[in-house]
């Protein structure tokens, strides 16, 4: 025997269905607004280890470095030593790449050295300029505890 369908139950039908759809769409919209959250906190993560490795291989370079006689400090690369004092309008280094000053990590409590970033950032015939930061690392994370811009 041949079952009849109204129109009218077709279209019954295929309303449900494309609310099932609409409803399916809406959690891929979800998913992926999720999963480009989950990206830009990744590729941000990825981004600050990548900022802590050059420091910390920064300190090694600069060590290198500066025993050349032609060693121009901060001007083609950033230099990076370690902190013995901040000072009003001056981050003082140690000159025997030792840690000095410690910051203490509000995340972990641990205490971690100061580090001295400085490196002429723009330099053109009308202006230069010099960022000198005192810097700390500590659970994946850079903290900025003072910097100088200066022409
Ligand atoms: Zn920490």
């Amino acid at each position: 025997m041949i079952r009849s369908k109204s129109l009218t139950q077709i279209l019954k039908v295929t309303r449900k269905k494309s609310r099932v759809l609409d409803v399916e769409i809406g959690r891929l919209d979800d998913l992926e607004k999720q999963s480009k959250g989950l990206r830009e906190i990744t590729e941000m993560k990825a981004k600050g280890l990548k900022e802590i490795t050059e420091i910390i291989e920064g300190l090694r370079r600069t060590q290198e470095d500066s025993k050349r006689e032609d060693y121009y400090e901060g001007k083609y690369y950033p230099s990076y030593k370690y902190v013995e004092r901040i000072e009003e309008d001056e981050i003082v280094t140690t000159e025997d790449f030792k840690p000095g000053m410690m910051h203490s990590c509000p995340d972990c409590g641990s205490e971690t050295p100061v580090i001295r970033y400085y490196y002429q950032e723009y330099d053109s015939p009308e202006e230069d300029i010099w960022v000198t930061k005192a810097l700390a690392i500590c659970c994946d994370k850079i903290y900025e505890l003072k910097k100088f811009v200066r022409n």
